[in-house]
């Protein structure tokens, strides 16, 4: 039982008591005093009987005097229900008159005896002729005792009743009032800020609490959003952020566990929310089942924290055919304490690739320079040496054959030229409207004495008045020429090579097809690719895989044109592009130039 609770059955008990005890002593008192007034009463009825009796009785004899004072006591006797009893006795005490013998009233019990004498003043002195002595039943002080009680009673009743029904009703109000204050404050605690109590229904007293408890209420309420929208805010923020990083990004705590991981992050991982949020990164594994991670976070643990903040441990990884730069750096809170590490993800499979390109190109070159210059020097030395020994024939064909070498090395010359000019972005190339059919018959002329070697044949289909191009001619020559000395190299012996020039559309496209071995698909779509040969693992025909690239450029870049393969694995390939005409590449350097102003 609560302490309110023993309080309020404690005080309700004393007030009981209390309440009466009070009611206890007013009846006592009352009765005491009534007592008194009755017998008061009595000596004043019976001293008045005594004055009255000595009177009426004057001079009567005896037998008259008996039915005098009989007749008088049963007319007293009847007409006042309070007396019990009336005696008349003389001066020696004898009795004159008792109602009681007469067995006058016998159910009327006297309380209190009062007697007086009756006193005779005949002579002038006072003598004392008998006594009235007279009993009373006390009714009447029954009755007005009773009365007082009951009264007092219904009175006790009411005041313990009302007493008792104020306590209640107050505990009630109170308790409804504290319980509703019990349920804002748990409500509150349970989060719902801004909760209100209802004032209208609370007592003067507890207002003041209601109020100071709304307030508190809205202040955590006010508080409550703006933190919640701040943090929200920075939340958004920061995930923006991480979301918007190019690359993947996993954070994970001291003990190896992710607590976030970008988009970025999840596609070069091959994996889903649930396959690595809060899982341990040491789990991880690659496509082929081999923990990615492991070995090298326990090298990071292992590495005292202050050097890996200064250089965070760099590595490797290949999951799913993707080569990752994976950079391992702790985090700090900003007062210093150390509670996890990022995990920087780079796709660097392009740059890998690239670089296994590039040591293969210089490889390439570096075979393709050594070639002619070894024919070129033995052909020179012999010739200069020995020349006189020769016959003309002979000179002829050497000579024929170091203007070949010669030519395969300036071609090549210009493609590292022409590569290291694109890539340094420092060319500009002017152009002028150019006959394309001249421009295929000075390629075909010059491709004739390679052909020759491997007896292919030209088939060259010019469509008739071509319109004049703007074009570069030395460069769009040089790709053409690309395309061809590559129909040359990569075609059987006695086969067909065909060179078309045709207007279709605002376009004029060039192409050549050969009966070649013809590319996969999959490589179609990298041969344009810088450094890339379908032949680097095969070594069969030299070259440095920058032709392709270069006509690409050159079309593409130069001359808003386009570059296209159409080829099949054994059946050949037809490698060409298109260049726009005068009014299409006006049209188009206007569109470009109202986007790149808006
Ligand atoms: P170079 O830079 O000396 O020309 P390359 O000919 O090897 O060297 P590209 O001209 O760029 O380089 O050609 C890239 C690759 O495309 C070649 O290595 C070859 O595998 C393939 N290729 C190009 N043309 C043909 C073709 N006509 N038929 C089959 N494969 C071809
Ligand atoms: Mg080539």
């Amino acid at each position: 039982m609560s302490a309110q609770k023993r309080l309020v059955i404690l005080g309700f008990t004393f007030s009981t008591v209390l309440i009466g005890l009070v009611f206890l002593l007013a009846v006592f008192s009352i009765n005491d005093n009534l007592n008194k007034c009755y017998k008061y009463f009595g000596q004043i009825i019976s001293k008045s009987l005594a004055i009255e009796c000595v009177e009426m009785t004057k001079g009567l004899s005896e037998n008259t005097l008996y039915n005098t004072l009989r007749t008088h006591t049963i007319s007293i006797l009847e007409s006042n229900d309070d007396m019990a009893f009336i005696e008349f006795r003389d001066n020696k005490d004898n009795i004159i008159y008792s109602s009681k013998k007469d067995n006058m009233c016998p159910k009327r019990i006297a309380r209190i005896n009062v007697s007086s004498s009756m006193l005779s003043y005949d002579t002038g002195n006072q003598k004392i002729v008998g006594s009235v002595s007279v009993g009373l039943t006390g009714s009447v002080i029954d009755s007005i005792s009773f009365m007082t009680r009951l009264s007092l009673l219904i009175a006790f009743i009411i005041c313990w009743l009302t007493i008792g029904l104020i306590i209640i009703m107050n505990l009630i109000i109170a308790t409804r009032e504290l319980n509703a204050l019990y349920g804002g404050v748990k409500r509150l605690s349970s989060g719902e800020f801004g909760y209100k109590l209802n004032i209208k229904n609370a007592s003067r007293e507890v207002r003041e609490l209601y109020k100071a408890f709304n307030d508190m209420s809205e202040k955590l309420h006010t508080y409550n959003e703006s933190s919640i929208e701040s943090l929200m805010l920075e939340k958004n923020k920061f995930e923006a952020i991480l979301m918007s990083i190019a690359n993947g990004v996993i954070v994970c705590d001291s003990n190896d566990n992710v607590l976030l991981v970008n988009d970025h992050a999840k596609n070069l991982l091959d994996v889903s929310d649930e396959e690595i949020l809060k899982t341990n990164i040491k789990q991880y594994c690659d496509n082929n089942g081999i923990d990615a991670f492991k070995e090298k976070i326990e090298e990071y643990k292992n590495t005292p924290i202050v050097e890996m903040s200064d250089k965070p441990l760099e590595f490797n990884i290949e999951v799913s055919e993707k080569v990752l730069k994976t950079v391992i750096s702790p985090m700090f809170l900003s007062n210093g304490d150390y509670v996890g590490y990022i995990i920087v993800l780079i796709d660097v499979t392009k740059e890998v690739e690239m670089d296994r390109l590039r040591s293969q190109f210089v490889s390439n070159v570096s075979h393709e320079l050594r070639t002619p210059v070894t024919v070129l020097r033995t052909y020179s030395d012999t010739l200069s040496s020995m020349g006189d020994e020769f016959d003309y024939e002979t000179q002829k064909e050497f000579l024929q054959i170091m203007n070949k070498e010669v030519i395969r090395l300036h071609d090549m010359v210009n493609d590292i030229l022409d590569f290291s000019r694109y890539e340094a972005k420092t060319v500009k190339l002017e152009k002028e409207m150019s006959d394309v059919s001249q421009l295929v018959q000075e390629c075909v002329d010059r491709a004739n004495i390679l052909a020759k070697e491997k007896h292919l044949e030209f088939v060259v289909m010019t469509e008739p008045k071509l319109p004049q191009i703007p074009i570069n001619f030395d460069s769009i020559t040089r790709a053409l020429m690309n395309l061809i000395t590559n129909a040359i190299k990569y075609s059987p012996d006695n086969t067909i090579v065909k060179i078309r020039a045709e207007k279709m559309g605002d376009y004029i496209v060039l192409a050549v097809t050969d009966q070649g071995p013809g590319i996969s698909e999959e490589n179609q779509k990298k041969v344009f690719d810088r450094f890339f040969r379908v032949e680097n693992s095969a070594h069969t025909v030299k070259g440095t895989g920058l032709g392709l690239h270069l006509v690409k450029i050159t079309v593409e870049k130069y001359h808003s044109g386009e570059v296209f393969v159409h080829s099949k694995l054994g059946e050949g390939s037809t490698f060409g592009f298109k260049l726009p005409t005068a009014e299409k590449l006006a049209e188009l350097e206007d569109n470009y130039e109202q986007i790149s102003r808006k």
